[in-house]
């Protein structure tokens, strides 16, 4: 059967879920929904990154053991998906035995290969905490780190080496023929002009963290979080039959792991690499990436309160386009909101729900679907917000139809209905369009519009 396999980051567990996690969560459950829809075996993996110091300091602040303590604030993500109607196949966890031993048997695979260098060696360099990342000088600001406002901490250890410099020309050929395709295009470019300035090899152990994965190679080392991060993708995909994976969507700071670091892994145990990863861009306030250091995150508690389930996952894909960052703002999304779901969507369903009670209409047949190459290609490709504004015009179509055919002033029953059930044969096939984004919505109206049909609450009240 044909597959889609996506997948979101794991997402740092001792973060707080705010809308940038949900943006790429939700993005990537439209579009394993559209795939399904479209008769696919389609599933998406999500979860939490449990391991490293920060973990190790925050469970020691709370008298807790680490593993007890991550067990307790994963749950905060796994909540906020459910709530949000996240349809994921699992929710993986780092700390979960299989992945602990996927991640040995991959991490001596590479050592056996020898794409580990033998020996640790010293490494000397910066390191922002917050990020569990190392960092050069030139990606800092004012030689603090640019996301964090934070002066990374000057770092001195043994560390194994992964040889990525190996892997410089097949990952510049893979990338440029899209054998691994890096999107959007801006991005590519920029993954294949960093890679043409050289790669360096990689630390991917720590000596002095007893909270990771132990190498399997060397147990006196843990597993730097990032590659044990990584290889969670592969420990869901291979044990079931999914990989390669169809896509990894991400958000554009951690690009680089997905398009270039990860890859070179996959092939230096002889696996396929992803076929695409998707950088989406970020919400900022005012101009600012939201971080829970800086402490500006909004959280989608806040969205779900105004808009509901339905309405924060339209909002936050429809605001701007896939690919770019976009300012957060209440008045855009009061606005958006009110436009295509109070007034556009919600208020054609009640209308054309209330003049169909009112005539004792029943509808006893499928409405099929709409053939429409054009939201297939802009969905496909990610673009979200075109997609919308592609079935949005479905509805206007529908609503100036009914102007213009007024069927209120329509006394002959058998020809009103025929009316009625024409703009229900539209709408039906809209809501098809726009079942990825609004299953719940999409779900209810569908249902009010089979059988005899009635009128209902309004789906989205006005804000
Ligand atoms: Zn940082």
């Amino acid at each position: 059967m044909n597959k889609f396999f996506a997948t979101t980051p794991i997402y740092y567990v001792n973060d707080v879920p705010h809308i940038g996690h949900t943006y790429t969560t939700i993005a990537a459950d439209v579009l394993t929904r559209y795939h399904h829809q479209k008769g696919k075996e389609a599933q998406l993996l999500t979860g939490t990154d449990e391991h490293g110091a920060k973990i190790a300091e925050a469970a020691k602040k709370h008298g807790e053991k680490p593993k007890e303590y991550a067990d307790k604030i994963s749950q905060e993500f796994k909540k906020t998906w459910d709530k949000l109607n996240i349809n994921y196949v699992r929710f993986i966890r780092t700390t979960d035995e299989d992945h602990i031993k996927i991640v040995q048997e991959f991490l001596l695979k590479m050592y056996k290969n020898g794409a580990v260098e033998e020996k640790p060696r010293l490494y000397k360099g910066l390191y922002c905490v917050p990020h569990e990342k190392f960092m050069s000088k030139d990606e800092l600001v004012n030689g603090l780190c640019p996301d964090h406002k934070t002066a990374p901490i000057d770092y001195a250890e043994e560390n194994y080496y992964f040889r990525l410099s190996d892997y410089q020309q097949k990952l510049e050929q893979l990338i440029s023929e899209d054998k691994i395709k890096v999107r959007p295009l801006t991005r590519k470019n920029e993954v294949l002009g960093k890679i043409r300035q050289g790669l360096e090899d990689i630390s991917i152990s720590r000596a002095n963290l007893e909270w990771g994965i132990p190498l399997p190679f060397d147990t006196s080392h843990t597993t730097y979080v990032w590659i044990d991060a990584l290889i969670n993708y592969y420990t869901y995909g291979s044990a079931n039959d999914l990989w390669p994976a169809d896509l990894h969507l991400v958000g554009k700071d951690i690009l680089w792991f997905h398009s270039v670091i990860w890859p070179a892994m996959l092939l230096s145990i002889g696996e396929e690499p992803p076929k695409e990863v998707f950088a989406h861009g970020f919400f900022t306030i005012n101009g600012e990436k939201m971080s829970k250091t800086i402490g500006n995150v909004i959280k989608p508690e806040e969205l779900i309160n105004k808009y509901g389930v339905d309405g924060t996952r339209y909002v936050l894909l429809a605001a701007f386009p896939f690919g770019e960052d976009g300012n957060f703002s209440w008045e855009l999304f009061d606005r958006l909101y009110n436009a295509d779901l109070a007034n556009g969507l919600g208020n054609l369903v009640a209308r054309v729900a209330r003049l169909s009670e009112k005539s004792g209409l029943s509808i006893n047949q499928d409405m099929g679907e709409h053939e429409t190459k054009d939201f297939e290609e802009k969905i496909e490709s990610l673009d979200f917000s075109g997609a919308l504004v592609v079935a949005n015009h479905y509805l206007k179509n529908i609503d100036e139809k009914i102007s213009q055919e007024k069927p209120w002033e329509i006394k002959d029953k058998d020809k009103l209905q025929k009316l009625l059930t024409s703009y229900i044969s539209e709408i039906v096939k809209t809501v098809k369009l726009f079942q990825p984004f609004l299953p719940q919505t999409a779900e209810n109206i569908l249902s009010q519009f089979s059988g005899s049909i009635k009128s209902a609450p309004p789906l989205f009240p006005r804000v």
